[in-house]
């Protein structure tokens, strides 16, 4: 199908006209004998159908032979059938949503379905899909050529939300709704083959996009439109079929609208996150993921099995800072992209995601034919949860880099690049050794130093350089299991890292970070200063100890976190001590 074939009449016109008044419409005679250019047929029938004259004849330019085809205009005949509609709807670019218009021109022909503008698989097979539901729910169905054409063209169409506004724009074509309540509204839908209109992912930022484009109304799947009513500005109208659709655009029904209160589901679901005060002692652990907590680092957790590493990191989310309602509002676009809302309105508890260690690249960071957002993504202002370490091939886990590094993903497509936000704190978790008893008392560990260095070494240098903390977590005593002391709760800690938090962020203003974690080396310079005495242990340390200058930096800036919680504009030394211990797998063994 030609790009540049003409939509309109006036475009025709400005395109073809000659001095003599007449359009010509040329083309070459490579068209078998006898059988007219597809072009030149569907345009004359076009304009004869407007009320023009068609003459065909051939003519020599440049010594060919060539098709001229006159089209006349009679300036007194009136067109009396305009077979050109416009609806619209939203599609997703990465976790935004994209405006498409959605044109359809009927025109005498042999029956013929064409959509153009870059559709891919999906949305070129929704003819076939329009076309049943169409006759399924009792319309006709023209017996002309059709041709849909989906603005703006450069950007791939992907996803099956095209069904519906392609269906009522063809019966609006056809006369059969009111083609201006068709243009007012925002149509997004898969139909199935009896006209019932099914789901689609990424309602949410579609329904935010529609509302910021100054669209009052959207017609959506009921499945979905719970978490397209958070835009509350926009009317949303669920639909279970075609049928009702096509009524209420011919004003013979109305739709009421979904509504949610924002304010409410914060309220409900606020709770219910895992608490600390369930976990039985590992104090130690736990004091380790307050400061990670408190000053946004990465952490390793190094334990054998049954240790409780999990079920720990489970509980980190729940002593982060509460969601503010912008980050809320992010992280939910990003379910919604994913169809991993489940008709909750909106996520108010930060994210936990834990992939296992044979996931695919686009299933960790995102992609795949239908583009879709990754756990790393999936895990946006929460946590990526990575059990098993060492497990993970080391080309996957360098994917993550770019997202550690600038908190967000990016997807190369054939024709643009999508962007998936993906900020959040990795906690990766590993046995000590192959065997996993390596240090604990309870049972032995028969692993050979070749063999620990080799699972050790199987650890993503790059990873590991982006991870602040280490915490050892050993196996939870007898006594601690046994106590009935209920430990403190995570509404407590979080208390703490709020605190702490508060303090980097009135220091941060004016640095573009807002986390201590966050800190290059110029703002280590400006805000980490030690003392004599500090000076002396760390270097002590780092002499001691073999560590690197990286491991230097690290501890400076976990020393600041644990500076933070204790309210205090200064290091101490004591809060340096803390810190290196946090670095064990230096230590040990490399
Ligand atoms: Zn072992």
């Amino acid at each position: 199908m030609d790009e540049d074939y003409p939509k309109t009449l006036m475009e025709f016109e400005k395109r073809f006209s000659t001095e003599d008044g007449c359009l010509d419409y040329l083309h070459d005679m490579r068209w078998p004998d006898g059988l007219a250019c597809p072009h030149s047929r569907s345009i004359s029938a076009w304009l004869t159908n407007r009320g023009g004259i068609v003459l065909h004849v051939t003519r020599q330019l440049d010594s060919q032979p060539t098709h001229v085809v006159r089209l006349f205009q009679d300036p007194h005949r009136e067109s009396t059938f305009d077979m050109i509609a416009k609806t619209y709807t939203c599609s997703l670019l990465g976790i935004d949503g994209l405006l498409v218009e959605v044109e359809v021109d009927l025109s005498p022909g042999l029956p013929y379905f064409s959509t153009v503008g870059l559709p891919d698989n999906i949305v070129r097979e929704s003819k076939d899909r329009v076309k049943t539901a169409l006759q399924n729910s009792g319309y006709p169905f023209p017996r002309e050529r059709i041709t849909v054409n989906l603005a703006p063209a450069h950007l791939k169409k992907e996803g099956a939300g095209f069904d519906l506004p392609i269906a009522v724009g063809i019966l609006a074509a056809m006369g059969l709704l009111d083609r201006q309540m068709a243009e007012q509204v925002i149509l997004v839908g898969e139909l199935s083959l009896d006209g019932r209109v099914k789901p689609v992912t990424g309602s949410l930022p579609m329904a935010i996009h529609a509302q910021k484009n100054g669209y009052g109304q959207m017609l959506l799947p009921e499945e979905n439109a719970l978490e397209a009513a958070v835009a509350d500005e926009l009317s949303v109208l669920p639909v279970k079929h075609l049928t009702e659709v096509v009524a209420f655009l011919n004003g013979s029904a109305t739709i009421a609208p979904v509504r949610v209160d924002r304010e409410q589901i914060w309220h409900d679901h606020i709770t219910g996150e895992m608490d600390f005060e369930e976990v039985k002692g590992q104090e130690h652990t736990k004091r380790g993921l307050e400061v990670a907590a408190a000053g946004g680092h990465n952490v390793l957790m190094i334990g054998s099995p049954g240790a409780g590493k999990t079920m720990l990191a489970q509980r980190l989310p729940g002593i982060l800072p509460l969601l503010s309602h912008e980050e809320a509002l992010e992280t939910s676009k990003v379910f919604s992209a994913a169809g991993l809302l489940n008709n909750q309105p909106l996520l108010v508890q930060r994210p936990f995601r834990s992939p296992h260690h044979t996931i695919s690249d686009a299933g960790l960071v995102g992609g795949g034919h239908i583009p879709r957002p990754g756990e790393a993504s999936l895990a946006h202002n929460g946590v990526l949860f990575l059990d098993e370490f060492p497990e993970f091939r080391r080309n996957i886990l360098d994917l993550l880099r770019q997202p550690l590094e600038d908190g967000q993903v990016t997807i190369a497509r054939a024709s643009i690049s999508l962007t998936y936000p993906a900020r959040f704190t990795l906690v990766a978790a590993m046995n000590p050794c192959p065997c996993g008893y390596w240090g604990n008392h309870g049972r032995e560990c028969r692993c050979g130093t070749h063999q620990m260095q080799r699972y050790r070494g199987r650890i993503s240098g790059p990873i590991l350089d982006r991870i602040d903390l280490h915490i050892e977590v050993p196996a939870v005593r007898y006594e601690d299991l046994r106590s009935t002391t209920p430990a403190e709760p995570s509404a407590a800690i979080r208390e703490r890292v709020v605190a702490a938090r508060n303090r980097q962020l009135d220091r941060f203003s004016g640095d573009g970070i807002y986390a201590n974690a966050l800190m290059k080396p110029r703002h280590i310079k400006k805000y980490c200063h030690l003392d004599d005495t500090g000076e002396n242990l760390l270097a002590g340390a780092v002499s001691q100890l073999g560590l690197s200058a990286r491991a230097y930096h690290r501890i400076l800036k976990v020393a600041r976190t644990i500076a933070d919680l204790n309210h205090q504009n200064d290091i101490a030394p004591h809060h340096l001590l803390e810190a290196i211990q946090y670095r064990s797998l230096d230590r040990s063994m490399f």
